[in-house]
């Protein structure tokens, strides 16, 4: 079951490529205009980010609407190594989403990293997860991935702007009671709480709004 009034992936003017039109203040304007009741703020962090800690008070400032909840978060990097791009001080204190943008073309280092993402206790959310195009995942790593899922209670994240995870991926965690929730990914104003184009996924996990 998710809901279609919370978005849980959103990019602000913290990063160098969303739309000028896409700030903090903006995006809380924008949500609660359409009638969000959740917005997740889930910037691209870096081990060396400097940013971070005036992105966190902006985001309190912009905490003004009665109706909807702000959450303060990031979008992390799987590193090679299954580690996540964020300063250990942020992911432990604040909303985290791990996602895959690197391509390692490479099985087992894929399959080794997300593991450790999945088991990283500072990980909230798999963001866009899916397979590299070199490869896919048998029933047999498709169940572990299941299993681990469901045992670290990792949440895993319909993003609308990839169009992912895979369908019959999706099917498999909704069959071993993984938990999931959406994510626009918006990277600009209008893109925010947007979900049409993931409605199959949608319908496939049941929605309440
Ligand atoms: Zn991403
Ligand atoms: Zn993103």
């Amino acid at each position: 079951m998710v809901n279609t009034k919370e978005d849980f992936h959103v990019h602000t003017s913290y990063n160098d490529h969303s739309s000028p039109n896409l700030n903090i203040a903006s995006a809380v304007e924008y949500a609660d205009s359409i009638g969000l009741k959740t917005l997740a703020f889930t910037e691209h962090v870096r081990r060396e980010s400097n940013w971070v800690n005036s992105y966190v008070n902006e985001i309190e400032r912009n905490n003004t609407k009665r109706n909807l909840k702000l959450i303060t978060g990031f979008e992390a990097k799987i590193l090679r190594d299954g580690s996540i791009d964020c300063l250990p001080k942020y992911s432990a204190d604040y909303f985290v989403i791990a996602s895959f943008h690197t391509i390692y073309g490479n099985k087992e280092i894929w399959m080794n990293a997300i593991k450790s993402a999945i088991k990283n206790p500072d990980v909230n959310v798999i963001g866009h997860l899916a397979p590299e195009s070199t490869f896919s995942l048998n029933n047999e790593e498709l169940v572990e991935m299941c299993q681990l899922l469901k045992e670290h209670g990792k949440i895993v994240e319909l993003n609308a702007k990839y169009n992912r995870p895979p369908l019959d991926w999706v099917l498999k965690f909704k069959e071993y009671g993984v938990e999931f929730h959406l994510g626009s990914d918006a990277h600009s104003l209008n893109e925010i709480g947007e979900f049409s184009r993931i409605l199959k996924l949608v319908q496939l996990v049941g929605a309440n709004s």
